[in-house]
């Protein structure tokens, strides 16, 4: 894509309501737009990164067949009626049409793929079976400041399993832990899981996955040496004690952001819906049902929290706008012609690129530029690097390049697609 072709601008500043680097830094960058507190549009750049984000998670959920449904997001007040959330979830939008009729926006989807499984998943021979979705979620969340790490619209993956027996959820809830730690170790983070108890949702266990940032909401406390981790508020055991697991680390207090979590559900939403299935000798039972959220617009606020410096954002690869920004630098002919032809082998080849051939900007406003959008490689054709046969190479996170050839980079970056 060509920057002069790019709608949005960077800008110097973000809005001065706007005290979360991670809504700071994609705002200046164009990457997403606020309409008001906790809502926001994602805009070309920042789309390509949701995108890339939920499609990583896609396939993680394939990987462990998982089926993509696309809910309805407006809700029949009965469904949360009949299941008491009408009344006990705080964060519930209601609506009131001019017809009287009343509706809630979705907050989660139990109330809708109950009804849906029971349709449907009504034999034993139909089960297990994991439905998911990705797509806007609606909450009256009391404080929005952290940008898009916590919205009244914002963005989810939410799976919902429903199983015959306990054993049979129990192994899929750790299948389905492992799949999490894979799309966490994917788009770039390194994720803790906390053990707690369910909450409101359920008195059952769940699990949080939580990656360290001063951004985050939750405290947690963990082991510097193994994986034990626990929410500090629930923690037996208190910072500086020596872990109960290993028995060689110490442990630590951090603030960290949840960024995922799964819950076993028991049998509370079928029970609800008198949902039944029949086994395999014809009596009917309860099915077990998990359900396993990943916030994937608080996992991009995360990523950049996480992930970035004083000049702006480090995409990882996996989830970068682009592969590569490719800047042309200086007014001279030579330049933009080696630019554009660099730019056509480059998407010749399939190779995600933004060219900067904006013929206004001078170099100090490109390479800020690009430091902010934080493509993880940049090219650089200039003068200098058309006398030594190639253009200047550099990742977003090294201080200086090295010139290599055409050949040389198409190889790089084929090999890492
Ligand atoms: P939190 O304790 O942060 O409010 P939650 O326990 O309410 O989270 P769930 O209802 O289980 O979260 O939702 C699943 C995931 O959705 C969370 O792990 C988080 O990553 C994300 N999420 C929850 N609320 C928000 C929000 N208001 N904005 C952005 N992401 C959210
Ligand atoms: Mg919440």
């Amino acid at each position: 894509m060509r920057q002069s072709h790019l709608f949005t601008r960077t800008r110097k500043e973000a809005p001065k309501d706007e005290i979360s680097k991670n809504a700071e830094l994609l705002i200046r960058g164009g990457f997403i737009h606020k309409e008001m507190a906790g809502v926001y549009s994602y805009l070309p750049l920042g789309l390509r990164v949701l995108n890339k984000i939920e499609n990583i998670i896609r396939e993680e959920m394939n990987n462990i067949k998982g089926q993509e449904i696309k809910m309805a997001t407006l809700h029949p007040s009965e469904n949360w009626k009949q299941t008491g959330g009408w009344d006990n979830v705080d964060v519930l939008f209601k609506l009131q049409s001019r017809t009287e009729k009343e509706y809630a926006l979705g907050q989660s989807e139990e109330e809708i793929v109950t009804p849906i499984a029971k349709e449907y998943a009504n034999s034993y021979k139909d089960l297990p079976v994991a439905i998911y979705q990705i797509g806007q979620k609606y909450r009256d969340e009391l404080r929005t400041k952290s940008g898009i790490m916590r919205g009244r619209e914002f963005g989810m993956k939410d799976m919902y399993s429903f199983h015959a027996t306990q054993e049979d959820f129990d192994n899929f809830y750790e299948i389905a832990k492992q799949a999490y730690f894979k799309i966490f170790q994917r788009v770039g983070l390194d994720a803790k899981v906390t053990e707690a108890s369910g909450g409101s949702f359920s008195e059952k266990l769940s699990y949080e996955f939580m990656v360290l940032t001063s951004a985050g909401e939750d405290d947690i406390i963990y082991c510097e040496k193994c994986t034990h981790c626990a929410n500090a508020e629930i923690s037996k055991v208190p910072e500086g004690n020596d872990c109960p697991k290993c028995g060689k680390g110490k442990m630590k207090k951090a603030r960290a952001s949840e960024v995922g979590n799964v819950f076993d559900l028991g049998q509370k939403y079928p029970k609800s819906f008198n949902y039944t299935y029949k086994d395999q000798n014809g009596e009917e039972k309860t099915p077990f049902v998990g359900c396993y959220g990943i916030g994937t617009t608080r996992l991009m606020g995360t990523v950049v929290e996480a992930l970035s410096d004083d000049k702006g954002i480090i995409w990882p690869e996996s989830i970068a706008p682009f592969a590569i920004h490719l800047l042309a630098f200086g007014e001279d002919e030579v330049v933009s012609e080696e630019a554009e032809k660099i730019y056509n082998n480059l998407i010749k080849n399939g190779i995600e690129v933004l060219f900067d051939d904006r013929a206004e900007n001078s170099a100090g406003e490109k390479f800020a530029d690009a430091d902010l959008l934080g493509i993880p490689l940049r090219a650089i054709v200039s003068v200098r690097s058309i006398k030594n046969k190639g253009v200047e190479l550099k990742k977003r996170t090294e201080e200086k390049g090295r010139i290599v050839s055409l050949e040389e980079l198409l190889k790089i970056l084929t090999a890492r697609t």
